[in-house]
């Protein structure tokens, strides 16, 4: 029966195996032969995915998986300590599933909810706020055999906090407005428009909006599609979860306008596996959608018809890259793809593939509904419009502001109530640690570029440790395929372990430095290529406090391998 929901398509897997994952606890090794020769695949290519993301097991997790949230801000919440509690109250062991078959605890990477840590989810369902006292009685439940629908309610509330609203956050367009505009215009005209805004893509990169649409819309290919990459997993990040709790018709919105321009039929939107609790919201907005003809077969009563899929991912920071995001949908395992090919000429299924992160699609709409001249009015010459940060670490008010692109840093913890800042990570671990000497720099492409992140430290924080911290975060990441990545990220790592315990002498600093310039030089993609980001910028905006760590001249060697749990098991 399970088989028999799933098309038999090598696009499937991954739909199959989370299905399987969910209705049996795991995917039994018994079941793997059969999921091949249904959809036409080796075994070992099941195996392999299997493996691959993090979120999938051969073994049964127990009655309830507890996955807990292991970024720097649950740290600073007390993460560990609860970690510590659960496991010791639960008689459980890390990453294995206890022998009774009732429980089993993870840690896993930043879940997406930064701004309310420590969390976790249990069975998929998010955690907010943890404390000792909660993870106590969560332990009790769990004992007792309670049904998740009868923990207490509150524990399951994920706030979605505008702090600062600006156009995009203020504004309510009507739904359909941005695409009966787009339609009236004409999908030349809706791409100009676009153009015109300067919109750039959000994730990060910057890559011109209208330029991806133009190239898509051009390409030769039969079918084409847009994609949207909602595996928001840089950790401190959690703007795009509030945007798809608050405003998903915008976001689909903007994947309809895509598609009518480019000429797709068909839009897909990754759903990172951590924001799996959004999947209901996010398909009822889907339906109302159909039943007043934004989409489906002659959208608005014209020739154009789009309809858009929804697929989830199973806890792989690496598929937040575009290639590895389509090698994803398409059924395989997430390992960026060489380029070229583009995905605008050659992307999902080979077809030419529009890929935009949440918010610039947000915005698209935004734009289409509202002009473009609004929007290019604000912010700089070379970043137009705004920008979404998801702000926490150490600041009175943690969640989401929007801001013109332009504004100062120090504007930034201004606003948010940041006090005796010492340094702010800047678009998360792959972003920029900055020290106060730079809190007058600003938010935009040309200077300071983040997909979203603003994490904020203030002057009790240890940042070798927090540097630490985010080099084992890429060594578990890492995909491994290509060498200076998965040697350079293991290497970082327990060079990070040695010097956070004062084990590392001045050779070390200088090995960090040269591991990380040819990790940025040789790795194949941006996770490999920003790996060493934590260290280097440790090392040139901190250099004192690294040299402070160094081993004194009495240091004596000892059996210690230098590697320290990093929080999470190995793949
Ligand atoms: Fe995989 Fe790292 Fe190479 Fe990227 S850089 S392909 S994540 S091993």
């Amino acid at each position: 029966a399970l088989l028999a929901r799933h098309p038999r398509r090598t696009e499937a897997l991954l739909p199959l195996l989370l299905d399987a994952q969910q209705a049996l606890g795991c995917v039994p090794q018994s079941l793997h032969g059969g999921i091949a020769d249904h959809l036409g695949l080796t075994l070992a290519q099941v195996r392999a995915a299997i493996a691959f993301y993090h979120f999938l097991s051969a073994e049964p997790l127990g009655d309830y998986c507890l996955r807990l949230s292991d970024s720097v801000t649950d740290r600073l919440g007390g993460g560990e300590a609860i970690r510590d509690g659960l496991l010791a109250r639960l008689g459980a062991q890390q990453g294995v599933t206890r022998s009774d078959g009732r429980v089993s605890v993870h840690m896993t990477s930043c879940i997406g909810l930064a701004d309310q840590g420590p969390a976790a989810l249990v069975n998929g369902q998010p955690l907010t706020r943890l404390t000792l006292a909660r993870a106590r009685r969560l332990a009790d439940l769990v004992e007792r055999g309670v049904p998740l629908a009868d923990w207490p309610r509150g524990w399951f509330s994920v706030a979605q906090p505008v702090r600062l609203a600006g156009p995009l956050l203020s504004g309510r367009p009507r739904r359909g407005e941005a695409l009966r505009r787009a339609m009236r215009q004409g999908r030349d005209a809706a791409l100009h428009e676009i153009r015109l805004a300067g919109l750039r893509g959000c994730g990060g990169a910057g890559f011109s909006t209208g330029l991806k649409w133009r190239l898509a819309k051009e390409a030769v290919g039969a079918a084409r599609y847009v994609t949207c990459n909602a595996d928001e997993g840089e950790p401190g990040t959690f703007k795009d979860r509030l945007l798809l709790a608050r405003r998903p018709d915008l976001v689909f919105e903007g994947m309809s306008v895509a598609g009518y321009v480019i000429g797709a039929k068909r839009g897909l939107l990754y759903l990172r596996g951590e924001y799996a609790y959004l999947m209901p919201h996010l398909r009822a907005t889907l339906r109302r959608r159909h039943a007043e003809g934004l989409l489906g077969n002659r959208v608005l009563g014209t020739d154009f018809s789009f309809d858009i899929d929804i697929q989830l991912g199973a806890g792989a920071y690496v598929c937040g890259e575009e290639t590895a995001l389509l090698e994803s949908l398409e059924g395989r395992r997430g390992i960026p793809r060489l380029r070229p090919p583009y995905p605008v000429s050659a992307g999902y299924l080979g077809g030419p593939t529009v890929n935009n992160n949440v918010e610039t699609l947000a915005w698209a709409a935004h734009i289409l509904a509202r002009g473009a001249a609004g929007f290019r009015a604000r912010g700089t010459a070379q970043s137009p419009g705004g920008k979404l940060l998801s702000i926490a670490g150490d600041v009175a008010a943690p969640g989401v502001y929007e801001f013109d692109f332009g504004i100062t840093v120090r504007e930034v913890l201004m606003a948010c109530g940041a006090a005796d800042t010492q340094a702010v990570q800047v678009g998360g671990p792959s972003g920029v640690l900055i020290s106060a000497a730079d809190f007058d720099r600003r938010i935009a492409f040309e200077d300071l570029s983040t997909g979203g992140a603003f994490t904020v430290f203030d002057a009790s924080r240890d940042l070798v440790d927090i540097a630490r911290q985010f080099t084992h975060f890429f060594a578990f990441e890492s995909c491994g395929l290509c060498t200076p990545c998965r040697v350079g990220t293991q290497l970082l790592a327990r060079a990070a372990d040695q010097l956070a315990d004062g084990r590392a002498g001045g050779a070390d600093l200088r090995r960090i430095e040269e591991t990380g310039r040819l990790m940025r030089q040789t790795s194949h993609c941006g996770l490999g290529q920003t790996a060493a980001n934590p260290l280097l910028d440790l090392l040139s905006r901190f250099r004192p406090l690294c040299e402070s760590r160094l081993r004194g001249d009495g240091f004596a060697p000892d059996a210690v391998d230098g590697r320290r749990p990093c929080g999470r098991e190995a793949r």
